[in-house]
């Protein structure tokens, strides 16, 4: 859990305010790591954000007094501490609540992910650059996490980054680029973006694959997550060279082309739903940010929570509960996404 400290006036938030408000000096950011029971109550009735009973609401204190409210599958006790097990299960999905901070969410993931992220690793970010349209539509990679991620990257220290994607409509990248707002982001991490379709391209099998993917160490997809799609895949065939695509999506099903993207092995999703769109394009307030080495996977979860029905078939025959799930529990966030704004 994250503070934000006002060392002068003893004052604390949870929020990620940049100055106090009182004295206007600027804020410690504070990690705590313990956190332990203080209170709990069995709730055993069902309402339109919180369908799944019974859950437990719980406050939570850490080493430093600081207290909050956490919703619980668990029937946990006084006293007993909250923590998560992490793993490097490549078909795990983490899932996490980003209440006030990405950079928070961000960390947490990557931890719990056993994600290897070094000051020599050599980064390529892929965000999701689909419309010519303002941050709010949430079409693309949002410009708060988009800054997250290359913050967090930035504080760990990674030198080579590099961000890229390609257009695969006839929507010109630098278009998109300019109009999503996310090319302004670039240019305040000092990042020039640039086109995946100029990058080259090694055939693996049928599918040509940007050379950029196996020049780098880690792959980071920022999936835009959109009710009842793949959102994680679709932004992965941004790696696949244009002529290609087009050929492989006359020919053979979208399903094909994904499970020729399972033989990209340094990719690590980050799949965005803090305003995800429904399946009517509305966007809706969920706060949550998954991570997983496996589309599929992290799309199917991300479904599930949302209690979306109307999936494409590998979505749907993906068994959700057989996959491995890291931080918050599935029913812990589930919510019919349709019955929300
Ligand atoms: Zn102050």
């Amino acid at each position: 859990m994250v503070f934000y400290k006002c060392n002068n006036c003893n004052k604390k938030w949870q929020q990620p305010v940049s100055i106090c408000p009182f004295c206007f000096s600027k804020l410690e950011r504070i990690r705590t790591e313990k956190l332990k029971v203080i209170a709990s109550s069995k709730v055993v009735i069902p309402s339109l954000l919180h369908p799944k009973i019974p859950y437990y609401a719980l406050l939570i204190e850490d080493e430093c007094g600081n207290k909050f409210a956490y919703k619980s599958m668990k029937d946990r006790r006084v006293g007993d501490s909250l923590e998560f097990a992490s793993s490097d299960n490549r078909d795990a999905v983490v899932i996490w609540k980003a209440n006030y901070d990405l950079l928070d969410a961000i960390e947490n993931i990557v931890k719990l992910a056993k994600l290897e992220i070094r000051k020599d690793s050599k980064i390529l970010v892929l965000p999701t650059l689909v419309e010519p349209v303002h941050n709010h539509f949430h079409e693309n990679t949002s410009l708060e996490f988009l800054d997250a991620i290359l913050t967090y990257l930035e504080n760990v220290g990674v030198r080579k980054i590099k961000i890229a994607t390609q257009s695969l409509s006839d929507k010109p990248i630098e278009i998109l680029a300019q109009k999503s707002g996310l090319l302004d982001v670039c240019i305040k991490h000092k990042l020039t973006p640039f086109d995946l379709a100029n990058s080259g391209f090694d055939n693996q099998g049928s599918i040509h694959i940007s050379r950029e993917v196996k020049e780098n160490d880690l792959l980071l997809n920022l999936s835009a997550l959109k009710s009842g799609k793949s959102s994680s895949n679709e932004n992965a065939m941004r790696l696949i060279e244009k002529s290609n695509y087009e050929a492989l999506r006359y020919l053979y099903s979208e399903e094909y082309i994904f499970k020729a993207l399972s033989s990209i092995d340094n990719m690590f999703i980050f799949g965005e739903a803090i305003h995800p769109q429904r399946t009517d394009k509305f966007p809706v307030f969920r706060s949550l940010i998954f991570g997983s080495r496996n589309p599929v996977n992290l799309d199917a979860v991300f479904n599930n929570t949302g209690m979306v029905n109307n999936l494409p078939k590998y979505l749907r025959d993906t068994k959700v509960d057989q996959i491995k799930i890291i931080g918050r529990e599935i029913d812990e966030v589930k919510r019919n996404i349709d019955l929300i704004l």
